[in-house]
């Protein structure tokens, strides 16, 4: 906590002078384009390692970036808060975006494999079991991303089933039949503090670095 307070005596200080203008526009309204859900681990920061801007990214955090899935109904399975943010995100702002971002050393992937029945904590144990579907995947002998620790296969694999549970949601798949709205997998590698995309063509997480980005923009603009 006294970080924080002296975090906001130095903000106030040094980057509020320079950002007070950008604060003023955005308070009359946001209009992010990206809708990013993360986990709620302290080490992945999206505003950092994507270098976004206040107003950029409508954000949504939990245990491991999980996404509960919808039932045919619209309402999500279990929880209503994630279903809110997934609604009220593509039906006000001009998302045209999705990205689940999964992460090395996951505290909640580490869970799933020692076993979740092994938790005792309640809340917890009931919602990781949105993760138990990548878990049996890699129990069923998913090679995915096999050059990685158990935990960080398994992070990645994650990632992949948390955005089939969003095609679960009527509004996403209405979206995207539309085809005015990309879903995104991404992977942020904490220890060398990269960020890794997944490309459906090739099935593989790919380094976002300068190279691979040409290709991401190109294919960004047209509109794939
Ligand atoms: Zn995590």
């Amino acid at each position: 906590m006294r970080k924080l307070v002296r975090g906001i005596v130095d903000f106030r200080k040094t980057v509020r002078p320079m950002v007070k203008d950008t604060f003023a526009r955005l308070a009359l309204g946001q209009r992010p384009d990206t809708l990013f859900i993360g986990c709620s681990d302290s080490r992945v920061v999206p505003n950092l390692f994507a270098s976004s801007d206040p107003g950029d990214l409508f954000v949504i955090r939990n245990v491991g970036n999980m996404v509960p899935p919808s039932g045919t109904d619209g309402r999500s399975a279990s929880d209503k808060s994630e279903g809110a943010a997934i609604e009220f995100s593509l039906l006000n702002l001009p998302i045209i975006e999705i990205i689940v971002c999964g992460h090395s050393e996951c505290g909640a992937m580490h869970a799933l494999i020692r076993g979740r029945n092994d938790i005792t904590a309640p809340n917890l144990k009931s919602w990781l079991r949105h993760g138990d579907r990548a878990w049996k995947k890699m129990m069923e002998g998913a090679t995915f991303g096999a050059q990685l620790e158990r935990h960080n296969q398994l992070s990645q694999l994650n990632v992949l089933e948390q955005i089939e549970h969003l095609k679960t949601y009527p509004l996403v798949r209405q979206r995207l039949s539309k085809g005015t709205l990309r879903l995104h997998g991404w992977y942020f590698d904490i220890k060398e503090a990269d960020v890794y995309e997944y490309d459906t063509d090739d099935g593989k997480f790919h380094l976002i670095d300068e190279e691979y980005a040409e290709i991401l923009l190109a294919k960004a603009n047209a509109g794939q």
